[in-house]
């Protein structure tokens, strides 16, 4: 038996989660956290799984003791569960992008010391690391991110200005919680990515490449040195990366169709746009310049995404609001948690000031 213990358990990987769990006898459901949502028909499936709302995560790990953290808590507030997870040794099954963004070196060290497994959920990530498998380091010579370009794919800056947010929550090929998929609208989310792969793969940010692929076909790419490329394709569907990570390595059956590569795939790529999208550019640059900066960047766009889902700012106000908070803070670095946390807290004042005169 795998004792899960399921943090984000109401989100939109959270429920996925509950279904593979229910679904694969060796797995168990030991604890469910959410937000703020109730967790009374968890509680009802699994009396002997422990379930909290709110609070501190780390207390709920620490009575349960189990074997996989899936942390699929949605923004910085996942980094205590991250960090407790690595720092424990637990297999940590990581939906949580955000925590390894802003915590990515305070995350790696506490893994290197304690040895346990970081396994992305991210669907990119999930299928760059089983192209990575065997092989090493000189062998590779770079990583590809798809990004479906989401909603807004092919409108240039102007025609962004005035878009709704009911518009940017209309994704055309993956459906998910809101965060995300204004941030997938935006590119944010790619950026994001691809700050979480510099961590995940310990690869430079010259070697992480980004293309466009509005089928959401093929997840992640590796180059080889002789000019070969390992893709991993597959139905854009999150149940395959989370029973990926929860059951690893024994990828289990899941429901998921197989490529139905007779009714006709067909694949197209394209450079992304980073004028009209320049959340992408910011994290490239958030990530190079490393120190705070990632965790500035990814601060100040959940305090904007939120603005922007209340209808307090437009859609180009969130890049603003991030390259404006980018431009206060960010150079120093972060030893301890607590450091981070300052940081986060300062990032976050100085996006919610700009708030005010937006
Ligand atoms: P969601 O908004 O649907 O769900 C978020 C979950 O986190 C909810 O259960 C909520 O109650 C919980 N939560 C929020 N704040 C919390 C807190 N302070 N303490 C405890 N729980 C809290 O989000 P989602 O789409 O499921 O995404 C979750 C994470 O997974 C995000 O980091 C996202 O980037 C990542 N992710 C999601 C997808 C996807 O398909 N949805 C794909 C890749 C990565
Ligand atoms: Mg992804």
């Amino acid at each position: 038996m795998t004792r899960i213990a399921l943090l984000g358990a109401t989100g939109s990987i959270g429920r996925q989660a509950l279904e593979l769990i229910e679904a694969h006898p060796d797995l168990e459901l030991c604890a469910a956290m959410s937000g703020v949502r109730p967790l009374d028909a968890v509680a009802a499936s699994h009396p002997r799984a422990r379930c909290a709302v709110g609070g501190d995560p780390i207390a709920l790990l620490e009575a349960c003791e189990p074997d996989v953290v899936l942390n699929a808590i949605v923004g910085f507030a996942g980094i205590r569960a991250t960090l407790w997870a690595l720092e424990h040794g637990v297999t940590l099954a990581l939906a949580n992008k955000e925590s390894l963004v802003a915590g990515g070196a305070l995350a790696r060290e506490a893994q290197r010391r304690r040895g346990g497994l970081l396994i992305p959920v991210d669907s990119e990530h999930s299928a760059l690391m089983q192209c990575l498998d065997g092989w090493h380091d000189a062998q590779i010579e770079s990583l590809v991110l798809t990004a479906s370009g989401g909603p807004f794919r092919g409108r240039s800056r102007e025609e962004l200005a005035g878009v709704t947010v009911e518009e940017a929550l209309a994704h055309p090929t993956w459906s998910m919680g809101p965060k995300i998929t204004v941030d997938s609208a935006t590119l944010a989310n790619k950026g994001l990515e691809l700050i979480e792969a510099h961590w995940l793969f310990d690869i430079p940010y010259d070697k992480v490449e980004v293309v466009v692929h509005p089928s959401s076909i093929v997840h992640g790419i590796v180059r080889f040195r002789d000019g070969a490329a390992l893709a991993h394709v597959g139905y854009p569907d999150m149940r395959v990366p989370i029973s990926y990570a929860l059951t690893y390595p024994e990828r289990a059956a899941t429901p998921v169709p197989a490529l139905d590569l007779a009714a006709g795939v067909t694949l197209s790529f394209e450079a992304p746009d980073v004028d009209a999208f320049p959340l992408l550019r910011l994290a490239r640059e958030a990530g190079e310049r490393g120190r705070t900066y990632p965790c500035v960047f990814n601060a100040a766009n959940e305090v904007a995404v939120a603005a922007f889902l209340d209808g307090r700012v437009g859609f180009l106000d969130i890049a603003v609001m991030v390259e404006d908070t980018l431009g206060h803070v960010g150079d120093d670095e972060a030893g301890d948690l607590d450091e981070l946390v300052a940081v986060d807290s300062e990032a976050r004042r100085i996006a919610a000031a700009r708030l005010v005169h937006a």
